[in-house]
């Protein structure tokens, strides 16, 4: 059992299914992808060994490609609650009741599990018409977008939707952007209409039940209304390991302290990714990935004592 399918939990998906073992991966978001998805999907990464270059997203959909073939579990939208010891091995609790058995649990669970900060006009729009991320743009073609927020996040937002939406407003309470210039800057270049030191006061469907029109109201003028099929609340994430922190492991400045082979204190339980904790540890992608295999390797030994660690090349595969 895989919990966290950000881009660590994702190819340890695909090096579990390599060693030969069936795996379940849950999140709590309801996208694949982890920070990459939830942050930056439209940004270059240049760090990831292989890919001068690559997109965050691009990045995501190379991992879920790579993992396929083994056909791992997706429990997406779930959360992982609790972890107990059974006769069989260990037991995971998801939100909602259901327990999934596992011979190991290997905890890819990043800065833990995100919450959108809210947009309180957006009281009950969630999956009505308001997202806090957008996992596929398309999606927004020919719409009136409204994205709310000031920082890097809700420029990538308005950039990546402005090709593809009939229109898109950027709406922030304050009047300066914690945005990067550069980001502003196109922004601006791109003639995309700001609303600063404004708030969306209220949210209103149409004849179809569907979001349709918002009302902004700027500090001291008139509100304003205006057409939007989708708001994206882009206020940022708060981020909380929470019920991991009770799973009985040792945990070291809201991470799980883990041996060289990502091991846990608690037997058949290992970490791996931004989660995981040792002297000189770097939080990047790169390491997740070389972590995730480590653990994976040691996790099959560990299921199968006859197993040899080290798992053979990949490339001697058909
Ligand atoms: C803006 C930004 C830019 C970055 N740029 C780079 C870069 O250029 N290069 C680089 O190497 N790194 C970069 N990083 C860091 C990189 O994104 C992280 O190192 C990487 O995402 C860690 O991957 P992970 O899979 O370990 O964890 P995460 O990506 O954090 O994924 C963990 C997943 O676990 C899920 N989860 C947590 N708790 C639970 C639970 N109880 N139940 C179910 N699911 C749970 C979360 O929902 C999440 O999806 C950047 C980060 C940010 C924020």
């Amino acid at each position: 059992m895989i919990v966290g399918a950000g881009p660590t939990g994702l190819f340890a998906a695909y090096y579990a299914g390599f060693r030969g073992l069936s795996m379940a991966v849950v999140d709590s978001l309801p996208e694949a992808g982890g920070q990459v998805t939830a942050m930056y999907p439209e940004k270059m990464i240049y760090d990831v060994g292989g890919f001068p270059a690559v997109r965050g997203r691009d990045l995501v959909k190379g991992l879920v490609e790579q993992a396929a073939p083994w056909n791992p579990r997706y429990l997406l939208g779930r959360k992982a609650e609790g972890l107990r010891s059974a006769d069989s091995g260990l037991e995971i609790l998801l939100d909602g009741g259901d327990v999934v058995r596992a011979g190991a649990v290997l905890i890819t669970a990043g800065i833990g599990e995100f919450t959108p900060r809210p947009l309180p006009a957006g009281d009950g729009w969630l999956g009505r018409g308001m997202v806090h991320f957008v996992p596929a743009l398309d999606a927004h073609a020919g719409q009136d977008v409204v994205v709310v927020g000031g920082g890097d996040s809700a420029f990538d937002w308005v950039l990546a939707l402005h090709p593809v939406a009939a229109s898109v407003t950027l709406v922030h309470r304050r009047a300066k952007f914690r945005a990067a210039d550069s980001i502003v800057r196109e922004a601006q270049r791109l003639g995309v209409r700001m609303i600063t030191d404004a708030e969306v006061s209220e949210m209103r469907a149409g004849e179809s039940g569907e979001l349709s029109e918002i009302t902004v109201q700027p500090k001291g003028s008139d509100a304003l209304v205006l057409p939007a099929q989708t708001v994206v609340a882009a206020l940022g994430f708060t981020a909380d390991l929470g019920p991991i922190e009770n799973w009985g492991l040792e945990i070291d400045h809201r991470a799980i302290a883990v041996d060289s082979k990502m091991a846990t204190a608690r037997e058949r339980v290992y970490a791996a990714g931004d989660v995981a904790s040792y002297p000189g540890k770097v939080k990047l992608i790169a390491t997740g990935f070389g972590e995730a295999a480590t653990a994976v390797n040691n996790i099959a030994v560990a299921l199968d004592p006859d197993a040899h660690l080290f798992p053979g090349h990949s490339s001697n595969v058909e």
